[in-house]
C-alpha cells in the first residue's frame, strides 16, 4: 500500500507539506537521465569522484544546523543527533574520498598469463530504497561508495522525509556530481517492482523491514538483480557478572534510547546475569524515569516523538500483548497524550515466549530485560530470535569474550560497547536481517564488477 508522500511534523501531527507522487512519464525520465549519466560517469578517474565527495562532506559540515533540523522537523529524531547524523555522513563521504582510490586499484594475480589482474568496475544504475530512521545517514552509507565506484543512484526514499530525500540529491549536484548521477525519486512502493524489472537498473538495495526485504528480494531475484538486504534487528546486550556494572547500564540505556528507540541497532533485549540482575533493573530503571521527553528541537531532550502515530499504535500494541503474556511493565506503557507520537521510555521484566517483545522487533523506547543463570543461557538467550545484526555483551572475562564472540549469532559484535556503524568497518546482518555489506572495502565491493583480465 502507497502512503501519502508528506512532511508531517511528529512532534505536533502538523502536515507541513504534501508532494504528488512523480508520473509514470517523469520517472521514465529519471531512469532514462540515470541509464545515460551511466555512461560518462563510468570513465571518470576514481580521483575526481573523490574530490565531489570530499566538497559534499564540506556542504554537509558546512550546513549541519539546517540540515539538522530538517530531519528533526521530518522525524523527529532529537537536534543533537541530527546534526550528529550530517557530520557522520561527511565522515563517510572522506574515508571513501580518501581510500577509493587504493581500494579499487586493480589486484594482481600471478598466473601463466603475460599479465593478469583483478579489476572493480561500477555496475551501472543502483536503485535504492532507504528508510526515514536515519534520513541522511542511510543515503550517504549508500551513496557514498557506489558513486566512488562509478555507479549511478535512484533513491526511493522512505514516504515521511521527501524533504531530506531533496536535499540530499541537491548537495550531492552541488559537490560537482553531474547531472544524473544522483536522483531522488518521490514515489511510492507500488513502482519498484517495475523499476527492478527495467534492464536499466543493474542492481538495488534496501534498508527496511523484513516485509519490505522480502518483496525487493523476490522481484530482485526474478530479475537476477544483485540486492543488498538491511533488515531489522532485535539486538541482545549480555551483561555478565565480571562486567563493569556502571558503564553497562549507561551504555544500555543509550543503546535503547538512541533514535527515540528506532534503531536496527538499538539494544532491545537486555540478558543479564541472574547475581547481578536486581542491581542492574533498578538503576536501568532509575535511569529511564529520568529521562526528558519532549521537543526534539529542544536540546535538553534525550527522547523525541516516534515518527509516526502508525509506530506508536504499533509500539503499544506490542508492549500490551507482551503485558498480556506475564511480562511484568516497571515503567513506562502507553502513548503520552496530547499532540504528538510522544511514547514513555518503557521497562518490561518477565517477558515470555511467545510475546512480542521476546520474538519481534520493537521500534520504540522499550527495553525487555531477561534473567539468565549462565554464559550458556546467555548466548542460547541472545541467539534465540530470527534476527541476527548486531550484539553488544559486557564482560571482562577472557573466555567468556571469546566464546561471545565466536557463538553470537549476529553481523557485528561489541564487546564491553554499543554497536555502532563506522565507515570503516563492515556493516550488516545474517539470519532475517539480511544479507551483504555496507561500509569499509565489503560495502564499496557490493556494487562492482569483480572482473577477472588475463593478457597473454
Ligand atoms: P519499511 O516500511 O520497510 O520502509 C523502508 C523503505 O522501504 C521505505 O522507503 C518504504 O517506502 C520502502 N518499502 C516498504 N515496503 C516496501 C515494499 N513492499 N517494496 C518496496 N519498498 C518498500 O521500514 P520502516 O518500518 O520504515 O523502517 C524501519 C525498519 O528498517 C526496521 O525494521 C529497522 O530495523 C530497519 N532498518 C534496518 C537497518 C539496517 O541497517 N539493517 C537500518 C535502519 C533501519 P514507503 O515509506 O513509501 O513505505
Amino acid at each position: 500500500m502507497n502512503t501519502a508522500i508528506a512532511t508531517i511534523n511528529p512532534a505536533t501531527g502538523e502536515t507541513i507539506e504534501t508532494f504528488e507522487p512523480l508520473s509514470s512519464a517523469a520517472l521514465e525520465q529519471k531512469v532514462a537521465r540515470a541509464h545515460a549519466a551511466f555512461r560518462g560517469f563510468r570513465q571518470t578517474p576514481v580521483a575526481e569522484r573523490a574530490k565531489k565527495l570530499r566538497r559534499a562532506a564540506d556542504i554537509l559540515d558546512g550546513e549541519k544546523e539546517q540540515l539538522g533540523q530538517l530531519m528533526t522537523l521530518e522525524m523527529g529524531k532529537t537536534i543533537g543527533s541530527a546534526i550528529a547524523e550530517a557530520q557522520k555522513c561527511a565522515t563517510a563521504c572522506r574515508y571513501y574520498a580518501d581510500n577509493a582510490e587504493r581500494l579499487l586499484a586493480p589486484e594482481e594475480v600471478a598466473t601463466d598469463a603475460g599479465r593478469s589482474y583483478v579489476a572493480f568496475h561500477p555496475l551501472g544504475v543502483v536503485l535504492a530504497i532507504m528508510p526515514w530512521n536515519f534520513p541522511f545517514w542511510q543515503v550517504f552509507r549508500f551513496a557514498a561508495p557506489a558513486l566512488v565506484a562509478g555507479n549511478v543512484g535512484l533513491l526511493k526514499h522512505a514516504s515521511n522525509v521527501p524533504r531530506c530525500a531533496l536535499a540530499i540529491e541537491d548537495i550531492l549536484r552541488r559537490a560537482g556530481f553531474p547531472e544524473g548521477v544522483f536522483q531522488a525519486l518521490l514515489t511510492g512502493t507500488d513502482v519498484v517492482p517495475r523499476l527492478l524489472a527495467d534492464p536499466r537498473i543493474a542492481a538495488a538495495t534496501l534498508t527496511g523491514s523484513e516485509n519490505a526485504g522480502r518483496s525487493v528480494g523476490a522481484h530482485a531475484g526474478k530479475h537476477l538483480k544483485k540486492v543488498v538486504l538491511e533488515l531489522g534487528g532485535s539486538d541482545p546486550f549480555i551483561v555478565l557478572p565480571s562486567a563493569d556494572l556502571n558503564a553497562a547500564v549507561g551504555t544500555a540505556i543509550r543503546a535503547r534510547i538512541i533514535n527515540n528507540g528506532q534503531s536496527c541497532i538499538a539494544a532491545k533485549r537486555f540478558i543479564v546475569h541472574e547475581s547481578i540482575a536486581p542491581e542492574f533493573e533498578q538503576r536501568f530503571v532509575a535511569t529511564m524515569r529520568r529521562l526528558r521527553v519532549g521537543d526534539p528541537m529542544d536540546p535538553s531532550v534525550d527522547v523525541g516523538p516516534l515518527a509516526t502515530p502508525q509506530i506508536a499504535a504499533e509500539l503499544e500494541e506490542q508492549v500490551r500483548a507482551s503485558v498480556a503474556a506475564g511480562a511484568l511493565l516497571l515503567t513506562g506503557g502507553k502513548r503520552l497524550r496530547g499532540p504528538g507520537n510522544y511514547f514513555p521510555p518503557t521497562v518490561l521484566t518477565d517477558v515470555q515466549r511467545p510475546s512480542p517483545a521476546a520474538d519481534d522487533e520493537l521500534f520504540g523506547p522499550v527495553a525487555a530485560v531477561f534473567r539468565v543463570t549462565d554464559l550458556d543461557e546467555a548466548i542460547h538467550m541472545a541467539n534465540s530470535t530470527r534476527f541476527g545484526l548486531g550484539a553488544s555483551a559486557w564482560t571482562r572475562d577472557a573466555d567468556e569474550r571469546e566464546r561471545l564472540i565466536n557463538e553470537l549469532d549476529a553481523g557485528q559484535v561489541f564487546i564491553n560497547g554499543m554497536v555502532v556503524s563506522d565507515p570503516r568497518l563492515p556493516f550488516g546482518g545474517v539470519k532475517m536481517s539480511g544479507y551483504g555489506r555496507e561500509l569499509s572495502s565489503y560495502g564499496l565491493r557490493e556494487f562492482v564488477n569483480v572482473k577477472t583480465v588475463w593478457i597473454a
